[in-house]
C-alpha cells in the first residue's frame, strides 16, 4: 500500500513527490482509501503523524483544477492563524501543479484584502471560525453551499479554544451533499456530539 496504489492522478502524485515521501505514514495509509472513496471519517490523529497529508491529497484529488464560478468546493477549519498558514503552505506545495485558488480567511489579517480574495472565487478556503464566521455575516451573498469537502483540523483544539457555537453554526450553512472529516488527537464527549451532528456514518480511524 504505496502512494502509487491509491491510483491518484498524475499531478497529485506529483505533489507528494515534490514533497520528498516516499511510503505513506500509518495515519495516511489507513485514511486515504477511505477519503478517496468518499466516506466521511474521523482520524484519531496527533500532530507529526502526516495527518494534513492525509485530508490535503484526498482534496486535491478531488479539487484537481479551478472550477469557473462553481463557488468555494473545499473548507479547512484550523484552530490557530499559526496552523492556517502552515496548511496553507503545505497546500500551495502539494498542489504546485494544479491551479487551484486558495483564500486564507484568519484573524490578524485584514477584512478588506480578505474581500478581495473571495472575489477571485476561490475553489478551497482555509479559515479560523471566528474569521468565517465574520465574513459569513459581513457578505450577504457569500455562501458555503457549493462546498462539497470539509475538515475539522485539530478538532479537539477548536473545541477546546471555545469555537462549538460558530461550528455548528457552520455546520448550518453547509449542504447535505458533503464529505466531512474530522482529525482530531482526543475524542472529548463535546466532540462525539459535534461528529454525530455533522458526519454521515463516519468511519473510525484509529493507529
Ligand atoms: P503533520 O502531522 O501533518 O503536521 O506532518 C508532520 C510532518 O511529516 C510534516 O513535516 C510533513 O511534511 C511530514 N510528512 C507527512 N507525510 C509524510 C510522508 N508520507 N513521508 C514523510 N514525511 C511526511
Amino acid at each position: 500500500g504505496g502512494f502509487e496504489s491509491l491510483g491518484l492522478s498524475p499531478n497529485v502524485y506529483g505533489g507528494i513527490k515534490r514533497k520528498g515521501y516516499k511510503v505513506p505514514t500509518p495515519i495516511q495509509r489507513k485514511t486515504m482509501p477511505l477519503i478517496l472513496a468518499g466516506n466521511d471519517v474521523v482520524a484519531m490523529a496527533r500532530t507529526g503523524s502526516g495527518k494534513t497529508a492525509a485530508f490535503l491529497v484526498p482534496m486535491l484529488e478531488r479539487l484537481k483544477e479551478h472550477v469557473p464560478q462553481s463557488g468555494v468546493r473545499a473548507l479547512i477549519l484550523s484552530p490557530t492563524r499559526d496552523l492556517a498558514l502552515q496548511t496553507l503552505k503545505f497546500t500551495k506545495e502539494l498542489g504546485h501543479l494544479m491551479d487551484l485558488r486558495i483564500s486564507l480567511l484568519v484573524g490578524g489579517d485584514s477584512m478588506e484584502s480578505q474581500f478581495e480574495e473571495l472575489a477571485q472565487n476561490p475553489d478551497i478556503i482555509i479559515a479560523t471560525p471566528g474569521r468565517l464566521m465574520h465574513h459569513l455575516s459581513e457578505v450577504d451573498d457569500m455562501s458555503l453551499r457549493s462546498v462539497e469537502y470539509v475538515v475539522f483540523d485539530e478538532a479537539d483544539c477548536l473545541f477546546g479554544m471555545g469555537f462549538a457555537e460558530q461550528l455548528h453554526k457552520i455546520l448550518t450553512q453547509l449542504s447535505e451533499n458533503r464529505q466531512t472529516l474530522l482529525f482530531s488527537a482526543t475524542l472529548p464527549s463535546a466532540l462525539a456530539e459535534f461528529a454525530k451532528a455533522g458526519l454521515r456514518d463516519p468511519q473510525l480511524v484509529r493507529l
